[in-house]
């Protein structure tokens, strides 16, 4: 009988069940890819890999680690595409969703296109975005809400928010989730939506992998863009002001309700700072040199990205509907760029940048990203204290910058997600790599005088994605929240054996 001794886990006579043994991993190859994420900053070697074949297994092994006097942490390991050691965990097990086989991707055969009645797909939580994308592109179909970045797994996101430019019109993707299966920190899978186990799906969404293991989302769809080859439009809008700037993009998030076909389909912003390198690929060549003029003078330029999707009824009238979008905003006169682009080349544009950048060698080393929601009220507070008097005076490179807005409205605040008291809340990106260990400290020394300026100047920002923290900087995160967010806890993972990585409990 083949049966793995899991001594050096925990206790020595204790062995694990015999369905999950060949299961488990210790090749010292899979712990090192194991004990790293996308960041790069935080590394913890697992003791084992658990490469689950079905779901069921998820729940042999956290059944067997309840089963221990003193059960094992599980890291429920997505595409770690994590910044601070999430996905990680030291004296445990690192549950690798990757490889998980029969759960894939299935779209329902009762969709009404023209009503988006009953239009839905069933998806395992290991699957990436940009299979769910293609899946559902081949029906004609497509999710509403999306992150930047399509390389990351439906369970990944959902157990933070999922944000990017169409979050302010249907909210982020965990308000975007019919039902989920979950495997809780009991061992027990359990469907769950807003009428069934609801407290056990408001929960999971944006739960920090703390209460269970998405197996399975059903995720609403609407008709994706029709028009062959083009079908999008995609505008830059730069601004010298920030208070234009804000105002506009308050004012086209405030088109927010889902039906209403003349709203901009997304809605972001960029900061362009008076460092090198200057990120101009948007641009044509030939603008570059007054683009660059621009935000010499300036010391920051202000960006707004709007995306127009072509649908089959409004082909004709997309010019039209841009001309009245953009009617009326105060960017600097003749500083309106346009380009259009495939559904997919828009959604996906990230990837390119990855593929440039792991050419170079510049994908995978330390990124010290530092992400914040803050309320509309303090937003010309934080240009002038982060962006002015921090950012751009200091000289290291910013990275990639976003600002944009959100429609608080379209958050559920029975999720477990903590957002700004306002109804409108901007979240701000920095988004930074280096090689070099020095500069990896100087963003880390920045990203701290953020926050202290913040919290100096009393303006009540929100972390996403955030970690390293001890358990009381994780109290005062989930405010007056963290009463709920400790008993669902307490109630689906009792001995605490999910999502070390976070440092919550
Ligand atoms: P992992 O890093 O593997 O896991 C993250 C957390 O979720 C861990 O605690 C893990 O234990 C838990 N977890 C993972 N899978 C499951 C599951 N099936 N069930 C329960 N818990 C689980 N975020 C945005 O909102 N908007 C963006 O535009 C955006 N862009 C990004 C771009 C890049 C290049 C990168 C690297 C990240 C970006 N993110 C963005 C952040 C991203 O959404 C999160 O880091 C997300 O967790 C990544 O998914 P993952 O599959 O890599 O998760």
């Amino acid at each position: 009988m083949a049966v793995l001794c899991l001594s050096s886990i925990t206790q020595a006579n204790f062995k694990i069940p015999k369905e999950i043994a060949s299961k488990f991993s210790s090749d010292p190859e899979i712990l090192s890819l194991a004990s790293t994420d996308y960041g790069h900053i935080v590394h913890e070697t697992p003791l084992k890999v658990f490469e689950p074949s079905s779901v069921s297994d998820i729940s042999s092994l956290i059944n067997f680690s309840n089963s221990l006097p003193t059960p094992f942490t599980i890291a429920t390991r997505g595409k770690a595409h994590s910044i601070l050691g999430q996905a990680q965990t030291r004296n445990g097990v690192v549950l690798n969703m990757t490889n998980l086989k029969g759960s894939l991707i299935s779209v329902s055969n009762y969709c009404d296109r023209k009503t988006s009645l009953n239009c839905y797909a069933d998806v395992g939580g290991e699957v990436l975005w940009i299979d769910v994308l293609h899946a559902t592109l081949k029906r004609g179909l497509t999710p509403l809400s999306w992150t930047d970045y399509l390389y990351l797994s439906v369970g990944g996101t959902l157990s933070n928010a999922g944000i990017s430019g169409q979050a302010f019109r249907f909210g982020p993707q965990i308000s975007n989730v019919l039902q989920l299966d979950v495997v809780t920190g009991k061992g027990e899978l359990v469907s769950c939506s807003r009428d069934k186990n609801s407290e056990l799906f408001y929960g999971v969404l944006g739960g920090l992998g703390q209460f269970g293991v998405i197996t399975r989302a059903r995720i609403p769809l609407g008709p994706a863009p029709t028009r062959a080859n083009l079908q999008v439009k995609w505008l830059h809008l730069l601004y010298n002001n920030f208070s234009a700037f804000s105002s506009d993009q308050e004012h086209l998030i405030s088109f927010g309700k889902e039906n209403e076909t003349t709203a901009a389909d997304y809605v972001e912003g960029k900061l362009l700072f008076n460092q090198p390198p200057l990120e101009l690929s948007f641009y044509p060549d030939s603008d570059h040199q007054r683009i660059t003029s621009l935000v010499t003078q300036n010391g920051i330029i202000y960006i707004i990205e709007l995306v127009k999707y072509y649908d089959s009824n409004s082909q004709a009238f997309v010019a039209k509907d841009v001309a009245d979008l953009v009617k009326g905003l105060k960017f600097v006169p003749t500083f309106m760029f346009e380009k259009d682009a495939s559904y997919e080349e828009f959604l996906n544009r990230v990837y390119e940048e990855e593929l440039f950048l792991r050419s170079k060698g510049l994908w995978e080393i330390p990124h010290p990203w530092l992400n914040i929601w803050i309320p509309r009220s303090r937003i010309s507070d934080f240009n002038e204290g982060v962006f002015k008097n921090i950012i751009l005076k200091q000289n290291i490179s910013s990275g990639i910058s976003l600002i944009y807005p959100l429609n608080r409205n379209k958050w559920d605040d029975k999720m477990s997600p903590v957002t700004p008291d306002e109804d409108v809340f901007y979240a701000v990106s920095l988004l930074r790599s280096t090689s070099s260990i020095d500069m990896l400290k100087k963003y880390q020394t920045q990203n701290r005088q953020i926050l202290e300026f913040c919290k100096g100047a009393g303006i009540k920002i929100t972390e996403y994605l955030t970690g390293n923290k001890t358990q009381q900087q994780w109290m005062e995160h989930f405010g007056s929240k963290w009463k709920l967010f400790a008993d669902r806890k307490a109630r689906f993972d009792p001995k605490r054996i999910l999502s070390p990585g976070q440092g919550i409990f």
